[in-house]
């Protein structure tokens, strides 16, 4: 039998279903899968885009309308009657995908070769994991406090915008920061507590984020650092009183925690499915599980990057688009056809009237190089480690992202003098 026959009659059954879900289902199809494939989402929305409900779909400046190919279900109105389309542009019918929504999946037999969901077990030939990630809730939190991960979030969050009273923001991370932006702009008194020194604590050096606390003064956003909240209790001039580890206290008309996600595979104890340290799917570099027939993509996994030497549990949406190139390649090309999965992790944030892009990864060692003024709109920071560039933060700077890109994957070795210089384009401070 030839292995096409012999796929053609196996299935591929995919839980989950954001973007690494249905990226895993549009792959296979491009690559000619010719079995089943199956995608399995929690969700009751049909499947959409995170990314737009932290910025247009709160503050009602995207476009409207439906996306062709997309049916109702995953449609929000916005402050302004508008409604927004966030559902992906793909018809599951035309690929041949059969969708099931609001069905959860509950656990892995590996060895039946069955996924156990709460409408019953289904059969796999392929299991691939892309269950996303969860946020971390607030310790102590409860009424009043918000997250922001889903539609239904951010449906609950618009008229709590629209109310204009004051909010309290959890957390000066991309989230906070967006959401804070989402505030001011819809005219409502933002405080944002962090626990650390400064914004973007996670990701950049003091000395880089400190630049970033102007951007909350300038949208009329307080910005506490050095301190947590403690506790949210009903009362005082708002329906909430917020408090704060320094003993005082903020009025609210509600909290939003951006505090962090953590991988969503709470639901794989007991499977024999290998998680690391975080919770994530400890995948190889083609993005296999420990289990044979289970694979991994997105927000739930984590990969060893030859790139950086090092694990990378990334949370983003480039990763949850490419990484299923792999596993797609690997059921329909096989190992000796698919190249180990290496990316040169990027993101995106809109912030505080910013276009804000990083790409790469960097650490400790790695030394920092300014490329304009850092309080002017447009300014960009590499990271080289022997001269070598290894990441770039970009504000307002989309071709240094475009060129960087390239020349982290090369490995390019830059000239520190003509890469400080914002004028030389960054691909001719190449040495
Ligand atoms: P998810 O999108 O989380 O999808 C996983 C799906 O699996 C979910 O629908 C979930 O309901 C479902 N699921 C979970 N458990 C189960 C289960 N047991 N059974 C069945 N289904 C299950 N990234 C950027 O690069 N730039 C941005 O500007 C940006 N903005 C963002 C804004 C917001 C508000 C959020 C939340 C994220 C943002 N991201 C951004 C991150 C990006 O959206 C994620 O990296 C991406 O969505 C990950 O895709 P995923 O498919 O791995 O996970």
């Amino acid at each position: 039998m030839s292995a096409r026959t012999e796929q053609s009659g196996q299935r591929v059954l995919i839980a989950g279903a954001g973007m690494a879900g249905v990226q895993t289902a549009v792959q296979l199809r491009e690559r000619g899968w010719p079995g089943a494939v199956t995608l399995l989402g929690a969700e009751p929305h049909r499947p959409y885009d995170r990314p737009p409900l932290s910025k247009a779909v709160l503050t009602g400046g995207a476009g409207s309308g439906t996306t062709p190919g997309s049916t109702p279900g995953s449609t929000l109105e916005n402050s302004f009657g508008a409604a927004f389309d966030v559902a992906f542009d793909v018809d599951f019918d035309v690929l041949g995908v059969e969708l099931l929504l609001g069905r959860t999946a509950t656990g892995v037999r590996p060895a039946d070769h069955e996924l156990d969901t709460d409408a019953g077990p289904l059969p796999y030939d392929h299991l691939v994991l892309a269950t996303g990630a969860e946020p971390v809730p607030l310790p102590g939190g409860g009424a009043g406090v918000h997250l922001l991960r889903t539609l239904d979030d951010a449906e609950r969050l618009r008229p709590v915008l629209a109310a204009r009273q004051p909010l309290v923001v959890v957390g000066a991370g991309w989230i906070g920061a967006e959401f804070a932006t989402a505030a001011r702009e819809a005219g409502c008194p933002v405080t944002v507590v962090e626990a650390a020194g400064h914004p973007l604590a996670g990701v950049l050096s003091p000395e880089v984020a400190g630049r970033l606390r102007r951007w909350y003064e300038e949208a009329g956003a307080v910005l506490l650092t050095g301190r947590t909240v403690t506790g949210v209790r009903p009362g005082g001039t708002q329906p909430y009183e917020v408090e704060l580890s320094d003993g005082s206290a903020l009025p609210a008309r509600a909290v939003v925690a951006g505090i962090g996600a953590r991988p969503a595979t709470g639901w794989l104890a007991g499977s024999g499915v290998a998680l690391d340290a975080f919770g994530a799917v400890l995948a190889d570099d083609r993005l296999r599980s420990s289990v044979p027939g289970v694979y991994a993509v997105g927000d739930c996994a984590s990969f060893p990057s030859a790139r950086y030497g090092r694990r990378l549990l990334v949370h983003h949406w480039d990763n949850a688009l490419v990484g299923p190139r792999t596993v797609a390649s690997l059921l329909t090309a096989g190992e000796a056809g698919t190249p180990p999965y290496d990316p040169v992790p990027y993101f995106w944030s809109e912030q505080f009237g910013r276009f804000v892009q990083y790409a790469g990864h960097h650490g400790e060692g790695d030394e920092p190089l300014w490329r304009g003024d850092p309080d002017g709109p447009a300014w960009s920071v590499c990271w080289l480690r022997g001269g070598v560039l290894r990441a770039l933060l970009a504000v307002g700077r989309p071709r240094d992202i475009a060129q960087g890109r390239r020349l982290i994957e090369r490995a390019a070795v830059l000239d520190p003098v003509r890469a400080a210089d914002p004028a030389v384009p960054l691909k001719s401070a190449v040495r």
